[in-house]
Formats: C-alpha cells, structure tokens, sequence
C-alpha cells in the first residue's frame, strides 16, 4: 500500500531538516554584523571626493602642492652634488617632489594630505 508509506518518508524528511537547522544555529550565532568599520581615506595627487569631517558636506578636496620633506631633501642631495647654483632649487618648482595638500572648497579646512616621504 503505496498511502501508508508517505507519511513514514514525511517524518524523516522532517527529522533531517531539524537536525540541519539545529547544525546551523551554532554558525549563524558567530557570523556578528561587524562594527561599522570607517575605512581611512587615502590621498594621493588627485583631488578625491568625499564628505568634509569638518562641515559634513559632500565634496571633491581642493588640492595645494607644498614643500614637503622630499623637496628639501632631494635639495640637499643636489647640493651634494655640487648643483649650486638655482638648480637646488628644482625641486621646489616640480610638483612630483611635493606634498599634496587636501583642502575643503566649503569650509577651507585641511581634510587631508598625501605625504611623499
Ligand atoms: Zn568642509
């Protein structure tokens, strides 16, 4: 009798997904939403766009070459050199040799800065 066996398949079929649910009760405990993680902005020569930390607005940072370390550096390594006379000073004329500094076009603040060295 094909009627009587049906229900005997329904009961295992229910015993497995219990014990399936029970396996993955375990595993859904430990996957935890993770905590909003704020990855740090990376600033290179590029303006990038962004919102200002300091006015909250949406932005595209306003870029500022500066001396920075690896322009009075690679000076003094012209110096060394025995490059007297101006050419010590390329350095500070090519903006490849210079800090990059990130600026807000809102509120003028400093939002970050591309270091070389
Ligand atoms: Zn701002």
């Amino acid at each position: 009798m094909p009627g009587i066996d049906l229900p005997t398949v329904k009961c295992v079929s229910r015993e497995i997904q219990v014990g399936i649910s029970e396996k993955r009760d375990p595993t859904q405990t430990v996957v935890v939403t993770s905590p909003q993680y704020v990855q740090p902005m990376i600033f290179r020569e590029s303006p990038v766009s962004m919102s200002c930390s300091f006015c909250q607005a949406q932005i595209v940072t306003t870029t500022t070459y500066t001396t920075g370390t690896l322009a009075w550096l690679i000076c003094g390594i012209l110096i060394l050199l025995g490059l007297w006379l101006g050419c010590c000073l390329i350095p500070f004329c090519l903006n490849g040799c210079k800090d990059v500094v990130h600026t807000c076009p809102n509120c003028r603040q400093q939002v970050g800065k591309y270091n070389r060295m």
